[in-house]
């Protein structure tokens, strides 16, 4: 028996194993994401504050409040981030979007130092500003004219990127809300990205659809590659997984839904 035949054929076994693992990997998660996708609209979860979250899902009658939620949404845990429009309109004593407008930019800024909003409240608090002006300017007042009418996803990421302060993860992040939780009709949904949020990186990387050394931009380029469709469809599966199971120490491999074909390529750097 020629044993580097027998080695040969059980490596070309072991490849193609993996290969069958990482096919079924890629059409669990989107299966999942297609089941989150094509659920009924439910509550989405932003603060874990009911009353805080009952202002913002009502995303029809304030839909500045979302949109200046996502600007927020830096370098702060996110449920601080957004619960800062909520507690902007409860100081001035409205949600709507005519009393925001009446602020100036140095009353917001001494809310947002008062009340420590964020962690950089002086420039934050300029983007609050901001972001307000750009939908007074180029929206009519109604923040829900960006995503009006059935746009292109690109569209849409494109908008939320006109917003001062808004970069490629805040734009990718708003717009896969609406499509997923929001369920705003789009034209397509290419341009919306994975979201290199520290979970989603993490299960990527212990899936080997990454190396550990990998960047944003091959996070970003693989999930495209995997779904082109929609690259977002893989951030709430995966970002789940992250947060429920797939820890940086000691994952709960047992109880995460991929278990049985996840490598668990554990590198606890990551
Ligand atoms: S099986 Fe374990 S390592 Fe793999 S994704 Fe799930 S929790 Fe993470």
């Amino acid at each position: 028996m020629d044993f580097s035949i027998l080695a040969n054929i059980m490596n070309q076994e072991i490849d193609q194993n993996k290969f069958n693992n990482q096919d079924k990997l890629i059409s669990i998660l989107k299966e999942k994401g297609s089941e989150l996708f094509n659920k009924p609209f439910e509550k989405i979860d932003f603060t874990k504050n009911p009353e805080i979250d009952e202002v913002l899902n009502n995303i029809e009658r304030y839909p500045h409040l979302y949109v200046l939620a996502c600007v927020m949404d830096r370098q702060i845990k996110a449920e601080r981030a957004w619960s800062i429009p909520y507690e902007v309109s409860k100081e001035i004593g409205s949600f709507e979007f005519t009393s925001l407008f009446k602020l100036k930019e140095q009353k917001i800024k001494e809310i947002f130092v008062s009340r420590n909003l964020h962690r950089f409240n002086k420039d934050m608090s300029k983007y609050f500003y901001l972001t307000i002006q750009r939908i007074h300017n180029n929206y009519a007042n109604n923040a829900s004219n960006i995503w009006k009418g059935k746009p292109s996803s690109a569209t849409i990421v494109k908008r939320f990127l006109e917003f001062d302060g808004a970069g490629v993860k805040i734009a990718t992040m708003a717009a896969n809300i609406l499509a997923r939780d929001f369920k705003i009709p789009m034209r397509d949904y290419f341009s919306i990205d994975i979201s290199p949020d520290v979970h989603i990186t993490r299960v990527f990387t212990r899936l080997r659809f990454i190396t550990n050394s990998s960047n944003i931009e091959m996070l970003i380029y693989t999930a495209r590659e995997l779904n082109p469709e929609w690259p977002g469809i893989f951030d709430l599966p995966c970002w789940q997984i992250g947060r429920n199971w797939c820890n940086p120490k000691d994952p709960i491999c047992k109880d995460c839904y991929l278990t049985n074909f996840c490598p668990k390529f554990m590198n606890f750097n990551i």
